[in-house]
């Protein structure tokens, strides 16, 4: 499953740079995360770093994206693949 960013959101800005993926950005209100991009940090780290850091836990799973963690490791390794060269 990618994570969603709930209006209790405080914009504090810590969660941004800590995901891997570039998944969360500035939404119109309160930060927003990219479920296209969100692989709960599958591929990177064995926790989500947005979760672990976020001062008002205000951010669940997204229930519109159900997804096990072949499909999150198969979005990783896409994402990966996507990148560009450094
Ligand atoms: S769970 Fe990981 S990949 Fe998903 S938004 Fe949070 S930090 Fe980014
Ligand atoms: S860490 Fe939590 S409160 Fe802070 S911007 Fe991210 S989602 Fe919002």
């Amino acid at each position: 499953m990618a994570l969603m960013i709930t209006d209790e959101c405080i914009n504090c800005d810590v969660c941004e740079p800590e995901c891997p993926n570039d998944a969360i950005s500035m939404g119109e209100a309160f930060y927003e995360i990219d479920p296209h991009k969100c692989t709960e940090c599958v591929g990177h780290f064995d926790e989500p770093q947005c979760v672990q850091i976020c001062p008002v836990a205000c951010i669940p799973l997204n229930p519109e994206f159900i997804e096990s963690r072949e499909v999150l490791l198969h979005k990783y390794q896409t994402l990966q693949q996507a990148k560009p060269e450094k």
